[in-house]
């Protein structure tokens, strides 16, 4: 066990490491952070960071050999300069995982070998003929680079010749992976802490509402029948164990019309759908990593309420072209007597941009949504 007092290493200075550097500070640990750019989220909030490239081995050893066990909260961390650390530092999760999870081909490749429900996809190398791989997939589907990544970027819906011209033009000299496009009734996640002493605990699953390929809303409990949040539970469960993670690892989840469900994405870190859980959950998902890479006993992970969180992004300030003309209205999330507001000190709003988030609870998760809305609206 590392105890309070010790020090925990963050690889990632984001908005995950700025909300895991509030739970590990408020449970006694020293947190580092290492991170590329300088006056990111996490690192004004720790008790030290260092700016380096992630490829400056020499930066790297000396970052972690200051720390008792060094976590990330990133997931597009090159993986050979943490095989050089590793005699140095205990690395939660283990750099295979990382290594899995940053890639969709390996990602993909990991589910089907393993025999978790995935959706369909064929791998294509750089430089092979990408137009007949689409055909052969079918239209419609949706084109991915195998590396870097997320939140939509890095991928293509290929429904007409038009789409299927542009996803050859942008991925034909990169290695890809063609998904079949999934009509999903929604989607899930479900976030599970695997602690170091092999104690497992999944949180409630949430339901999650995808804006241009970016998390808008989750909300928990998730609106599908119990079976269907009782089958992605034990699927979380058993990805987490044959993963081998110890850490968190957020799964996120398409529910079909059929019922059946497949997994989209892996990631092993805190995840954006899990943010309701400092407001709404006994244990908030930082805390449980924390506890987690340190080997402490998990915390309890019963919801407290019904609860809807809402991403804030950049698109979010009064925009006049490509010059800002004023904040949103703050005051309508603050003034809400169900709110919380959450903002991530980032210096410049950009669309797209993950500023911060709000939630709201209330009776019901259909009450909570609305009034979500209705604050976003508002916002
Ligand atoms: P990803 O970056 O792969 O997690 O994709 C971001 C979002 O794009 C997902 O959360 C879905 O809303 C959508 N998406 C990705 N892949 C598919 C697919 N094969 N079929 C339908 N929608 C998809």
């Amino acid at each position: 066990m590392i105890s309070p007092g010790k020090t925990i290493g963050v690889l990632g200075g984001g908005q995950l490491g700025r909300m895991f550097a509030h739970a590990a500070e408020r449970l006694g640990y020293r947190v580092h952070i290492y991170e590329p750019e300088a006056n990111g989220p996490a690192g004004e909030v720790s008790a030290h960071e260092v700016n380096r490239p992630y490829t400056d081995v020499e930066a790297l050893a000396d970052f972690v050999r200051a720390c008792d066990v060094v976590t990330y909260e990133f997931e597009n961390i090159p993986v050979a300069p943490l095989w050089e650390i590793e005699k140095l530092a205990v690395l939660h999760p283990h750099w295979s995982v990382l290594e899995t999870c940053q890639n969709r081909m390996r990602e993909k490749t990991w589910l089907r070998k393993n025999g978790f429900p995935h959706v369909p996809f064929a791998e294509v190398e750089a430089g092979d003929d990408l137009a007949a791989a689409i055909r052969r997939i079918g239209l419609p589907c949706v084109v991915k680079t195998a590396d870097f990544g997320y939140d939509g970027k890095g991928q293509i819906k290929v429904s007409d010749d038009a789409s299927l011209a542009k996803a050859v033009a942008s991925f034909a000299k990169q290695r890809c992976v063609i998904e079949k496009f999934i009509d999903f009734k929604c989607e899930l996640s479900v976030l599970v802490a695997r602690s170091g002493t092999g104690e497992v605990k999944a949180f409630p699953v949430a339901e999650n509402i995808h804006t241009r390929h970016i998390l808008d809303f989750s909300i928990v409990p998730a609106r599908v029948p119990a079976e269907i949040t009782a089958e992605a539970e034990k699927l979380a469960l058993a990805i987490v164990e044959k993963l081998d993670v110890v850490g968190l690892l957020a799964i996120e989840l398409f529910l079909t019309d059929r019922g059946e469900i497949l997994v989209n994405e892996l990631a092993p870190r805190p995840h954006n759908s899990g943010h309701w859980t400092l407001d709404a959950c006994v244990t908030s998902q930082f805390e449980q990593h924390v506890r987690a890479v340190c080997g402490l006993p998990l915390g309890d992970v019963s919801a407290v309420a019904p609860v809807v969180m809402v991403n804030i992004l950049g698109d979010a300030w009064k925009w006049q072209g490509d010059k800002i003309t004023g904040e949103p209205n703050w005051k309508a999330v603050l003034e809400h007597p169900r709110a919380k507001l959450h903002l991530y000190g980032k210096r410049e709003p950009r669309p797209g941009r993950k500023m911060g988030h709000f939630t709201v609870t209330a009776m019901t998760a259909d009450a909570a949504l609305e009034a979500a809305r209705k604050l976003k609206a508002r916002l």
